[in-house]
Formats: structure tokens, C-alpha cells, sequence
């Protein structure tokens, strides 16, 4: 069921080549992966289903070589309709009709709270004085494993890039993050399928094993690399795990938390089965847990394992869905991480059952504070770090996220856009038009690694200064001073789930949160 919205699609029928030439071009047939468009029995294209638009812009885009398609936002439904928008019916009709329940990539939608509940208080008389965005250094490195491991994790930016698998995504997106990762300075993830032949190499910064070889690096400053440990073992070996700076213990994450990866079997290909160790064609379900932690005492024995195999000199990391953030930290920590990232339900993925994406979880904002309280109770909080996932767009949501917790934040989503997905939800279908959740040659050699991984990387940097700018003006040189007291929330509910002041009131809403303190 599309969730998105709703959209006017025109097709100017006097510019329309199969108006014009019946039979011929159909191009935006093809670049639609919803289905939108259809040919009549004179050969002609039209509109034939437009509820299905997702706005993703994809037909103007890529498809209609006469550029005569428009695709314009209408009036939501659900403003006339109430909960019984033709969507809704259309989509009892289909399930009644497949007995299917729907399965589609990216995060949730519809109105989760976010991030924009919150803003942020700038410095004048009453606080302490601004500091100087061009005159003023400000320190935002961050480093993950320095109490624990000899080679810890030296971020030049409070960033990192989520976890995407080689699988679902393609090589070539695969290695854009790479790469971008080498040249920004900060952590890639191979995410639980395992890591292509050179994806530790690239992420360092070197082109190939012969510039590693020489020592010559051509990506500066070099970044990082964390192998995912998940509950499918994907590609898990000895030389894996040693392979990268860091391991990442995957327990679940936010657009499916409860259930494991799922890569359906027409990603599969040779390449990839093999890396996976899996027939090809065959679809990839991970488990939903590892059977070999059960509890507690399990994971602080795999904390301790993995240390070991890394000879003690990389940090340890786990990953987590939303669910008891307090609770689910403190059981982290205690077992021994050098840092836990929790994804909130807007998290996205590559496919899901659109009920599990749309209804389990918590939202992003309401998981930080209980997160860094356990850190802060344990006397942790800056030792082990906290790292935030799920919808981050912008240095506005990572500069809130620090506020409320957070060391560190990680791109998902807005890495793939940055790299140009452009948000069709299709990424399942294994049909991408701009080369990333696919694996499809034609559509593979729409990504250029080079041009990508630099749109990233200006994405990143612009991140980076927006996150500076806001910490400047609100009194800070420094990640570590921002806190809670540096935002308000403009609206009941995100007042409520993050404890932070009401703006105009100067209190926390409800009092339950008196007293709290991260
Ligand atoms: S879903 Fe995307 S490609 Fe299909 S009609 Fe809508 S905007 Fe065009
Ligand atoms: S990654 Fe590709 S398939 Fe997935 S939402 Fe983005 S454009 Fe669509």
C-alpha cells in the first residue's frame, strides 16, 4: 500500500511519442516500479493506476524522453475520507484478492515524531555567550574503543554510514560508501552479507591491493571499515572479522526490529550467493536472533570471544532496533561494547513487511534520552558510545541527537539519497534506476563510484557544518557540552517522550521527567 501521499500525473498526450506513434516509446512503463502507467489497446500510454505514485519523480526523470509527464503532490485523501482513504480499501481489496501481506524497502511514513518537534536555543545575555563559526575552532572527532582497544576508531566527523549489505545494495554503491568513508575519515559497515574482495582496502583509502601493497593511498585521510556479526553469519569467517577496525554485533535494527535481513532471491546472483555461501536464487533470511545469545551472560561471552579473535585491538560495537532503549543499553554496556548503536523506527531498509515497518518500534527521538540515562547511570556515558540511527537528514538532526544523548550519528537513508536514490520504496524489487538496491548490470553502470562517493562526501561536509553552526551559536566549541538544555520542544509530544522543555513554558512536560539527568 503506498503510504507516501497522493499524486496528479499528467501525460501531455500532444508531445507523448505513443500518442503521436502508436506502440512506440513506453519509456515511462519501464521506469515506473509502481506500475503507474499502462498502454490502451491503441497502443497509447495513460495513467493507469494513479494511486500507486510514490512522488518519486523517477518517470520525468529517467523515463519520458519528451519530458511531457508531471507528477504533482494533491490534497491528501485522508483529509476527506478519515481512516477510509481508497488506499485503504484498495488494499483490503488486493489482500483479500493474494492472501499476501505487502513487502516494500525504505523506512516508515506517516506522521511518526521526529526530530522537527525539536529546536534549538541559541545563546544570548541569559546563557553563555556564542562562539565564532569563522573566527573560533570547533572539535568534533570522536573516538570509539580508546579505554579498551590498541588501534581504537578515530572519527574526524560524529558521523558514520549504517549498515547496508553488499546484496542488498550493489557493488558499486557498495563501494561509493567505501570510498566516501576513506575520504571524509570516518566508519563504513559491511552490514550482515559479508564483505566484497577489497571493501576493507577501499574503505582505508587505497585503490586496489597493489597501491595497499606500496603504501600508496589515493583517498585521504582513510576511514574505516566494521564488520557486521549478524544472525545470518553471511560471509562470516575468521578472515572477516579480522579484516576490519571494528566489529558490530547486530541484534536487530529500526525498520524490522524482531526479525532478521531479508534479501529475496533475485539479488542473489553468483557473486553474491557465494560470498553468502548460499545457493543463487535463493532468498536470504537471516534468523531473527542468534541462537547462541540468549542472555546476558551469552553476549558478555561474545563480547569476549570477538575481543579475542581481534587480539584486543578493535573496538567492539553492537547494533540495535527500538524497543527498551534504557534497558537494552544497560544490558550492552554491562556485557563489555565499546559502542552501541540504536536504530529508531524510522530506520530504513532495503525490504520489509510494510506492517512491521509502519507498526513496531520506537521513534528515533524517544530512544536517546532513555539510552545515554543508562550510560550516565553505569558511569559510562562518553566512554561507551552512543551512537543514534533512524531518519537522520541533516547537522540539524544530528546536532538534536547529540543534545539528547548521542556522541555519534549515522547516515542511512540520506547516504543512499546522497548517492541518488530518490526514494521509490521499489529498492526489493532489486530494479534500481540509479544503480544502488540492485544488481542488474544495465542499471549497476548508471552509478559512477568516483562521482557518488564525492556527492557523499559533500553531503557529509555540509552536514558537518550545519552541526557546527548550530553548536557555535547555542555557546559550544565542542561535541561533548552539548545537552538536552540546548533544545526546547515546540509540541506535546515530543516534549513528552524526550523530556525536553517546553518552549514558552521552561519545563519539562509531564513532571515524571523532573530530576531526570543524563
Ligand atoms: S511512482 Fe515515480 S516513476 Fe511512477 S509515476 Fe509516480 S513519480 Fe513517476
Ligand atoms: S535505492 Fe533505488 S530502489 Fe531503493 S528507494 Fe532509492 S531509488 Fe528506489
Amino acid at each position: 500500500m503506498t503510504l507516501a501521499g497522493h499524486y496528479w500525473i499528467t501525460i501531455e498526450r500532444d508531445r507523448c511519442r505513443s500518442w503521436q506513434q502508436p506502440w512506440k516509446c513506453g519509456a515511462c512503463i519501464d521506469a515506473c516500479e509502481q506500475g503507474v502507467f499502462a498502454r490502451d489497446e491503441k497502443g497509447r500510454v495513460y495513467v493507469a493506476n494513479e494511486i500507486a505514485c510514490v512522488g518519486c519523480k523517477i518517470c520525468m526523470e529517467q523515463g519520458c524522453p519528451n519530458s511531457c509527464i508531471y507528477v504533482r503532490p494533491a490534497t491528501p485523501e485522508s483529509l476527506s475520507r478519515g481512516i477510509w482513504t481508497t488506499q485503504t480499501i484498495e488494499e483490503i481489496h488486493r489482500k483479500a484478492q493474494t492472501g499476501e501481506y505487502e513487502i516494500r524497502g525504505y523506512g516508515t511514513m506517516g506522521n511518526i515524531p521526529h526530530f522537527d518537534g525539536l529546536v534549538v536555543v541559541p545563546s544570548q545575555l541569559a546563557s553563555r555567550p556564542p562562539k565564532d563559526k569563522y573566527r573560533e575552532k570547533f572539535r568534533m572527532e570522536v573516538t570509539i574503543g580508546e579505554r579498551t582497544c590498541a588501534k581504537p576508531i578515530k572519527l574526524n566527523y560524529p558521523f558514520v554510514f549504517a549498515a547496508m549489505s553488499y546484496g542488498a545494495i550493489s557493488r558499486e554503491g557498495k563501494m561509493a560508501l567505501a570510498v566516501a568513508a576513506a575520504k571524509l575519515g570516518i566508519l563504513a559497515n559491511t552490514g550482515e552479507g559479508g564483505m566484497f574482495p577489497g571493501e576493507a582496502i577501499l574503505a582505508h583509502g587505497y585503490e586496489n591491493e597493489e597501491s595497499f601493497r606500496k603504501g600508496v593511498r589515493r583517498w585521504n585521510p582513510g576511514g574505516y571499515l566494521a564488520v557486521q556479526y549478524s544472525t545470518g553469519r553471511w560471509g562470516v569467517s575468521m578472515d572477516y572479522l579480522q579484516a576490519g577496525d571494528a566489529i558490530e554485533i547486530k541484534i536487530g535494527q529500526g525498520a524490522k526490529p524482531g526479525m532478521g535481513g531479508h534479501l529475496l532471491g533475485k539479488k542473489v546472483t553468483e557473486d553474491i550467493a557465494m560470498i553468502r555461501g548460499l545457493p543463487p536464487g535463493t532468498d536470504a533470511l537471516s534468523p531473527c536472533r542468534h541462537y547462541d545469545i540468549i542472555d546476558q551472560k551469552d553476549l558478555k561471552k561474545k563480547v569476549e570471544i570477538l575481543r579475542d579473535l581481534t587480539n584486543y585491538e578493535k573496538p567492539i560495537m553492537i547494533k540495535m532496533g527500538p524497543s527498551l532503549p534504557y534497558e537494552d543499553t544497560y544490558i550492552a554496556a554491562e556485557a563489555g561494547v565499546d559502542a552501541i548503536s540504536i536504530d529508531g523506527m524510522v530506520g530504513g531498509t532495503g525490504a520489509s513487511p510494510e506492517v512491521v515497518t509502519q507498526n513496531a518500534g520506537i521513534p528515533t527521538i524517544a530512544c536517546i534520552r532513555q539510552a545515554a540515562k543508562a550510560l550516565k547511570d553505569m558511569g559510562l556515558k562518553g566512554k561507551v558510545k552512543l551512537i543514534a540511527l533512524g531518519g537522520i537528514r541533516d547537522g540539524a538532526d544530528a546536532f538534536k541527537a547529540i543534545a539528547l544523548g548521542a556522541d555519534a550519528v549515522g547516515f542511512g537513508a540520506a547516504a543512499e539519497i546522497a548517492l541518488g536514490c530518490r526514494g521509490c520504496m521499489s529498492c526489493h524489487k532489486g530494479a534500481c534506476h540509479y544503480g544502488l538496491a540492485t544488481q542488474e548490470a544495465r542499471f549497476r553502470a548508471c552509478l559512477n563510484v568516483e562521482a557518488a562517493s564525492q556527492r557523499l562526501v559533500n553531503f557529509v561536509r555540509a552536514c558537518a557544518e550545519e552541526l557546527k553552526i548550530l553548536a557555535m551559536l547555542s555557546g559550544h566549541d565542542r561535541l561533548d557540552t552539548i545537552s538536552a538544555d540546548d533544545l526546547r520542544a515546540i509540541d506535546l509530544n515530543t516534549a513528552a517522550m524526550t523530556g525536553v522543555k517546553l518552549a514558552g513554558l521552561e519545563k519539562v512536560f509531564p513532571q515524571s521527567w523532573e530530576g531526570f539527568d543524563d
